[in-house]
């Protein structure tokens, strides 16, 4: 039996299977400064988030096989979600046997601007229940692969927060590969594939009826039960047999992740360091915030570390670490205040 890691545990169950298929679970860094149950990002500050809606300004899209989790079997610790998907399948738009997109409501381009990002509650996913604090997503243990590896802040900085993007990347090449798989062996005939590719020609709108009964066929008003059968199919395939469905998009995502595995490893010091390129900074109270790889993620210091970091630009990383303590100076380079010259 394979032993238990935080940082994998705290994937969707089909997601853990095939990560570890992918790579060794131990080198999943725990992200315990992004706590969701006290989340740091909801204050007084300037850049905090909105207390209610905090990172969740963001609709995901749902694959085939997630969104069948919810009506595999009656689990009253799911009813939240599965009420939630129900009613978008009444609704049709966005509904196609590849899975459920985004409502034609949700304003795309307001979702676009990053300075919005968690500040605009108009933005609120349909699947956040703000009211639960213990539970607020209702699709959590089926969310997409962008809510599964989004961290407002990454233990080792920039390392970490490519770690996680190359984990998305893949997780998300997975989704893609296995709801396809689901359509050819459910047997989703050419009709439905066709009225799939004309729809997909005009995303966001409700579809006209005979397209949505061309989109399903005789499967039309047995959508949940659909969805459910691409839940089993998939849960069904160990980790090995569920990379190999996605051929070589995934192997390139699985190559690239590796890559991102290898660059968390704590390299030498470098031999120079200088400032980094986001170098703006706000004061907080005495201390001061400096702007680092991202913005949910800055670093505070005292005016007198301030002022031995300055110190450090443009001198030895050995220097650097003499001045700073090691372990300082390796958050400020993983946080890409101060970075190699070279
Ligand atoms: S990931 Fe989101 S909810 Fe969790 S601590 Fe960060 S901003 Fe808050
Ligand atoms: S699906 Fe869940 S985690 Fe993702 S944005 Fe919606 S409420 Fe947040």
């Amino acid at each position: 039996m394979s032993s238990a890691h935080p940082a994998l545990e705290a994937l969707p169950p089909l997601m853990r299977t095939w990560a570890r298929a992918a790579l060794d679970p131990a080198v999943v860094p725990v992200e315990h400064r992004a706590d969701c149950r006290a989340c740091p990002m909801v204050g007084d500050e300037s850049d905090a988030f909105h207390a209610e809606v905090r990172c969740c300004t963001y609709e995901p899209v749902l694959a085939n096989f997630q969104v069948g989790a919810f009506f595999r079997a009656v689990d009253p610790r799911l009813e939240r979600g599965r009420q939630r998907l129900a009613a978008r399948i009444r609704e049709r738009a966005g509904v196609t046997p590849l899975g459920i997109d985004r409502p034609p409501t949700y304003p795309l381009w307001r979702a676009a601007d990053e300075e919005r990002f968690g500040k605009d509650a108009e933005l609120a996913c349909g699947y956040l229940d703000a009211s639960d604090e213990h539970a607020r997503c209702t699709v959590h243990v089926a969310r997409n692969a962008v809510c599964a590896t989004w961290f407002c802040k990454h233990t080792r900085g920039a390392h970490g927060g490519r770690f996680w993007l190359a984990l998305r990347a893949f997780l998300a090449a997975m989704e893609e590969s296995l709801a396809h798989h689901c359509l050819r062996e459910l047997g989703v005939g050419d009709e439905a594939l066709l009225a799939l590719a004309l729809e997909k020609d005009r995303p966001f709108q409700h579809p006209p009826p005979a397209l949505y009964a061309a989109l399903w066929g005789e499967r039309r008003f047995e959508e949940q039960r659909f969805y459910a059968e691409c839940h089993e199919l998939v849960e069904g395939l160990d980790g090995a047999s569920a990379l190999a469905v996605g051929g070589a998009t995934v192997d390139r995502h699985r190559r690239a992740l590796l890559a991102a595995v290898r660059a968390l490893e704590p390299g030498p010091l470098p031999d120079l360091v200088v400032l980094g390129p986001r170098t703006a900074s706000e004061r907080r109270g005495d201390r001061i915030a400096l702007r680092t790889y991202r913005d949910s993620d800055p670093i505070v210091l005292t005016t007198d570390e301030l002022e031995t970091v300055a110190t450090c630009e443009g001198g030895p990383g050995a220097a650097a670490a003499d001045a700073l303590g090691e372990a300082r100076l390796r958050v400020l380079l993983d946080h890409e205040v101060l970075v190699s010259a070279s």
